[in-house]
């Protein structure tokens, strides 16, 4: 017991051995970002955890795009749409997504974090009833705390857990929310399987598209494309930090949803728009995107690639990666955090995925191909990953999805 609030904070401190070996990724400094390298501390390295999916953040044209929105339309929009107004550009926006997606409306944020709070707080009330995959992001979490409606969890990717959930949940106005690739996983939500049996059971269909816009389907539309299930889901949300090369966030269903979410949703309400920046980086990285479905294409092939490297050099994954994402099984902190630091000591960086983000001693290095990527560079990452499970005795078998 504490009985002083800033009492934890005095007293915390980050383990002497780590801070010592340098082994504390929140630490590294990143400069010169380009599609496929940065630098980290002035030293160059092989990205391979930007989640950078299309390569777009280093596009000149995207880069332009920010920068003459900052340069005409100023660096804030200061305050929230209700107080302050719209900007034609949001408008353009919303219509361009709403009709890449078949929906008849969309809404911007400014953040994926805030469209999933705006999504939840204007939907859910205390007696609603949201059924989450346990392994769905802490954003939907976090929004049905604010929300305060009733939250139940099924067993991830588990259609036969996730009916006994809503069995048990029968008679209230309920919301399934699931993401559609896996951030920390990798694999896929089964949306055949969930939509029948949301129908089944009344419920509504909210997927959150952080990493399948861009990544899923011929043309980057998400699972709904992959599944060939147009219209399969009730409101979609997503981020800008991903395929779209920026920071913001999105929803899009029906008009009079969208509407509904327009003037309930918390952050819309309560937090300033998105800045002209941002919002013009990924316009740009969107239009782009309907333009060069190339880009997806190459992105599957390298995903495709990049697993059979991993598994022909037997590294253990987590799951079979179903895309871009692919995640090495570790499970001891300490050692997930070595094996970052002799990653970046032989020139690669991928992400170290630690608790909270994954329950404690399941404990990952999270690898994340883009379209950018040369094959003798994920030949050489290959190489690397392959040597240091070897060093490391990082060993394990593949589950399959
Ligand atoms: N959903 C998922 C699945 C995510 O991985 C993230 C984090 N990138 C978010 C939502 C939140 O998005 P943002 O970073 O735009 O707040």
């Amino acid at each position: 017991v504490t009985s002083d609030l800033f009492e934890r904070a005095e007293r915390f401190a980050l383990p002497d051995e780590l801070r010592a070996a340098d082994l504390i990724p929140f630490y590294l400094e990143f400069t010169d970002l380009e599609a496929t390298r940065a630098k980290i501390g002035g030293r160059s390295v092989l990205m391979m955890g930007g989640l950078d999916y299309l390569g777009l953040s280093a596009d000149p044209r995207v880069r332009q795009a920010a920068a003459s929105a900052a340069l005409g339309a100023g660096t804030s929009r200061t305050g929230s749409r209700l107080h302050c107004g719209s900007t034609p550009e949001q408008r353009a926006f919303e219509t361009l997504i709403a009709s890449f997606l078949g929906r008849e409306d969309a809404l911007v944020f400014a953040s994926g974090y805030m469209a999933q709070s705006g999504l939840i707080t204007a939907l859910m009330d205390t007696d609603a009833l949201l059924v989450l995959d346990e392994r769905a992001h802490a954003s939907i979490l976090d929004g049905a705390l604010v929300a305060r409606c009733r939250v139940r969890r099924f067993a991830h990717n588990d259609p036969a857990s996730l009916e006994q959930q809503l069995a048990r949940g029968a008679g209230s106005a309920t919301l399934v929310m699931v993401e559609s690739l896996y951030s920390n996983e990798g694999d896929l939500a089964p949306l055949p399987e969930i939509r029948a049996i949301c129908t089944r059971y009344g419920a509504r269909l909210a997927v959150d598209e952080a990493h399948g816009l861009g990544v899923l389907g011929a043309a980057g539309r998400g699972l709904e494309e992959h599944f060939a299930m147009p219209g399969a889901i009730d409101v979609i949300s997503g981020t800008f930090s991903k395929s779209l090369a920026s920071v913001g966030g999105w929803i899009a269903g029906s008009r009079k949803v969208v509407d509904w979410i327009r003037f309930h949703g918390r952050p819309i309400l309560f937090s300033a728009a998105i800045s002209p920046a941002s919002l013009a980086a990924a316009h740009r990285s969107l239009e782009i995107l309907i333009a060069e479905p190339d880009l997806v294409a190459r992105l599957q092939a390298n995903s495709r690639r990049w697993r059979s490297l991993l598994i022909g050099a037997g590294v253990p994954l987590v799951k079979d990666p179903a895309g871009p994402l692919a995640s090495v099984r570790i499970g001891d902190e300490k050692t997930c955090l070595i094996f970052s630091r002799r990653l970046l000591e032989a020139g690669v960086y991928a992400n170290t995925v630690l608790h909270p983000s994954v329950p404690r001693g399941e404990a990952v290095i999270r690898t994340v191909v883009s379209s950018a990527h040369q094959e003798s560079e994920l030949t050489y990452a290959a190489e690397v990953f392959a040597r240091l499970c070897h060093d490391l005795k990082v060993n394990g078998s593949v589950e399959p999805s």
